[in-house]
């Protein structure tokens, strides 16, 4: 293969969450693109599995995402309304928790510094209108009234198809052995052949230290879970927003009835990393969903605490829980989007114009400066 005739502008390894909204995007811009994905578009292993993720612009991770935050969200209802699907809900998200734990101090931090739209509840108030929650001393709620849900399969396919529509050659069932920069470009090894390109942005989540070993990123699992309501008609998404909670050391997210009949609730930070993202356990035993169940028994007592079913997938984690986003050290035709650490679903689509803007015009008009994946081998 002549190395002067590049197969594509960009290749996108991986497309879940960031890589489908990174193909579209590049492939908007009008670059030639082509994207592998190991599995089918959409499945149960990544970061877009189980159905329904919260969308929350006042943030517990702290003030300085709102602006990547607000951008996302305009992009998921254009991407909505452009669609006719329902990709993003808005059921607002509610914070519950002391309001002196960090948390908590950043979320409020969000609303008073971006003015974002949002209601304070006193504990009195917040037991009164949101009953639903279990009332512990001293917790209040911020309800963002930005907040809500979204729907990671649905997304994922929406995203891949507009990414189509514009040209770009998405590969399903097709798994990336290896990437290789040069100082001309890129080649990719995949099982049929090999691929020379210009560029490279790798999305493969918690799969990322296959092809980039310097990638500082572990793969951890999180187990959704599903409960059945005592009376199904509490938890409407219009009486019902999603909700993130910490209390007595438990963190526990949610949200209100999607499937007409169970409310999804998880916890966090209760499972341990593997070493290997191919050794992911998807059946549980009952005993492994004890954290979730005491979670909700304690509080959540409108549900039934043995979950009706209960999936496991994974995303990649970092060591400061911030993902990393630019070039691969010491090889700038490879763009990294990983270790998204639990809560990247909401800024896929900003970040696929991120990886658009850094793959063809090795910029971003966002401040992703902590995003850095130099950063941990300037640490070590
Ligand atoms: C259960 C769960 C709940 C979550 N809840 C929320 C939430 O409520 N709100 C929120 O904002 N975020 C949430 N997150 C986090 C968010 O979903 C992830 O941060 C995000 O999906 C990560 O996107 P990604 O593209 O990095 O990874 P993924 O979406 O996992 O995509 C990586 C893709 O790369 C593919 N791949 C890997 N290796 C190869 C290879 N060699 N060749 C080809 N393809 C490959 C994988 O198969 C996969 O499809 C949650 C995550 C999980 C797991």
């Amino acid at each position: 293969m002549s190395r002067s005739l590049p197969d594509a502008d960009v290749a996108v390894l991986g497309l879940g969450a960031m890589g489908s909204m990174t193909a579209w995007q590049l492939a908007a811009a009008g670059a030639r693109v082509i994207g592998f994905e190991q599995y089918g578009l959409v499945h149960d292993r990544g970061g877009a599995g189980g159905e329904s993720r919260l969308f929350r612009a006042a943030y517990h991770e702290g003030a300085e995402y709102v602006p990547l935050l607000r951008r996302a969200r305009d992009m998921w209802i254009e991407l909505t309304q452009a669609s006719g699907r329902p990709l993003f809900t808005p059921t607002g998200c509610l914070s519950i928790g002391r309001p002196d734990i960090e948390p908590m101090r950043n979320v409020r931090a969000s609303v008073d510094e971006h003015g974002l739209d949002h209601e304070i509840l006193a504990p009195d108030e917040l037991t009164a209108r949101f009953p639903q929650h279990a009332p512990a001393d001293g917790e209040i709620g911020i309800l963002d009234l930005a907040g809500g849900m979204l729907r990671p399969e649905l997304a994922v396919l929406t995203a891949a198809e507009r990414a189509r529509e514009a040209g770009a050659r998405l590969m399903d069932r097709t798994v990336v052995s290896a990437v290789e920069p040069d100082s001309g470009g890129v080649t990719i090894v995949t099982d049929e052949r090999t691929w020379r390109v210009r560029r490279a942005v790798v999305t493969t989540g918690a799969w990322v230290r296959e092809l980039v070993p310097q990638a500082a990123v572990v793969p951890k699992p999180i187990v959704l879970t599903w409960f059945a309501p005592s009376d199904v008609e509490d938890y409407r998404p219009d009486v019902f927003p999603a909700f993130i909670r910490d209390t007595d050391g438990m963190h526990l997210f949610g949200c209100p009835v999607m499937d007409g009949v169970s409310v999804k609730a998880g916890v966090a930070d209760v499972w341990d990393p593997l070493r290997d993202p191919r050794d992911l356990t998807r059946d549980l035993p009952e005993p492994a969903l004890e954290p979730v169940t005491a979670a909700v028994r304690r509080l959540l007592p409108g549900l039934h605490p043995e979950p009706i079913r209960h999936g496991v997938y994974m995303d990649g984690y970092t060591a400061d829980r911030t993902a990393l986003a630019g070039p691969v050290p010491g090889a700038p035709q490879l763009i990294v989007l990983a270790g998204f650490s639990g809560h990247g679903f909401k800024m896929a689509p900003v970040f696929g114009s991120i990886a658009a803007d850094l793959a063809l015009h090795d910029g971003t008009s966002f401040d992703i400066a902590r995003m850095d994946p130099a950063r941990f081998s300037r640490a070590a």
